[in-house]
């Protein structure tokens, strides 16, 4: 594909921007770019030598790991796949890169293949060569496949989006969330959790409810009861008791008894032993809990951001 009037894609590394004369060559001698995983046909016989083949092994049908890692400290081992006339990246681990980063279909990203620090010949990195900032933090890759899926399933309220280093602050939250129903015997919940990020407004501390999204209310929930809101910090948690409906226009659940949390003097704000009462600004990430027993919803408050 192309546009009417761009450059037509080279039909072995896919670059549509006119570089592709293969005729090898890597740009200022170590920085070569690719588009998706596609490796340029000039850059792809050093590519191919850094991974340790030979010259007779270029049109090898071969798959064989490279080290890729990017200036925040990430790192991953990715396959690499040879073919007779072309190359590329793939493998989960490839595709946690590009989450990481946000990187997008038709992208180009260039990568160093002679960093810095490049003394070894031994030595299978490559560099990212990155300086967008990266969209998921490094503990969201090493955290369970479960707790990745519920920071996937996150929903925002306002206009309260959680940058990567926030995104931080909830993967530890679902953490907590998990080891809190482990030590209190707390049955398994009946569908996925739904975490909520919502900012906290003028609004919310006058009101004497909160409502919580129709997309985070677990199905099948009793539209009246009970529940138990438990603040994971500090551990162990304070838990307060409170009525809830669902309403039966918009299907958004009302936490009756929300002044009990919005009053709390000694919340722990953040990950930084941060003790004081909420304000605004200040955003109220909460999961609620539905399976066997009491209803709960689990919350934690992050600071705005100034601070
Ligand atoms: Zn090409």
């Amino acid at each position: 594909m192309s546009d009417d009037d761009g450059i037509p894609e080279c039909v072995y590394c896919y670059n549509d921007q006119g570089v592709c004369d293969r005729f090898p060559h890597l740009q200022n001698d170590r920085f070569f770019t690719l588009k998706l995983e596609y490796i340029q046909c000039h850059a792809r016989p050093y590519v191919l030598e850094k991974l340790g083949f030979g010259l007779d092994d270029f049109e090898n049908v071969e798959t064989r790991r490279a080290h890729l890692r990017t200036k925040h400290g990430y790192e991953f081992l990715v396959k690499f796949y040879n073919a007779v006339d072309r190359s590329h990246f793939g493998c989960s681990n490839w595709e946690a890169l590009c989450k990481s980063y946000g990187f997008e279909e038709g992208m180009h990203i260039r990568f160093d293949i002679r960093p810095e620090d490049y003394d070894d010949d031994d030595n299978i990195d490559i560099c990212v060569d990155v300086d967008m900032p990266p969209v998921l933090p490094r503990s969201y890759f090493l955290s369970s496949r479960n707790t990745r899926k519920v920071v996937d399933n996150i929903n925002y309220n306002y206009d309260s989006k959680l940058n990567c280093e926030e995104k931080g602050y909830l993967v530890s939250f679902i953490e907590d969330v998990e080891a809190f129903k482990n030590s209190h015997s707390i049955s398994p919940n009946y569908t996925r959790y739904m975490p909520l990020v919502h900012t906290l407004l003028d609004d919310n501390f006058i009101a004497k409810n909160l409502r919580l999204l129709k997309q985070v209310v677990p199905d099948m929930l009793f539209t009246k009861g009970d529940m138990h809101m438990v603040s994971l910090r500090p551990t162990p948690s304070e838990a307060y008791h409170t009525a809830y409906s669902i309403s039966s226009n918009d299907g958004r659940l009302k936490i009756k008894e929300w002044s009990k949390v919005m009053n709390v003097h000694t919340q722990i704000i953040g990950d930084k032993m941060n003790v004081r009462k909420p304000q605004v600004g200040d955003r109220f990430m909460s999961i609620l809990h539905y399976g066997e027993g009491p209803v709960y919803l689990f919350y934690g408050i992050l600071a705005r951001r100034e601070e």
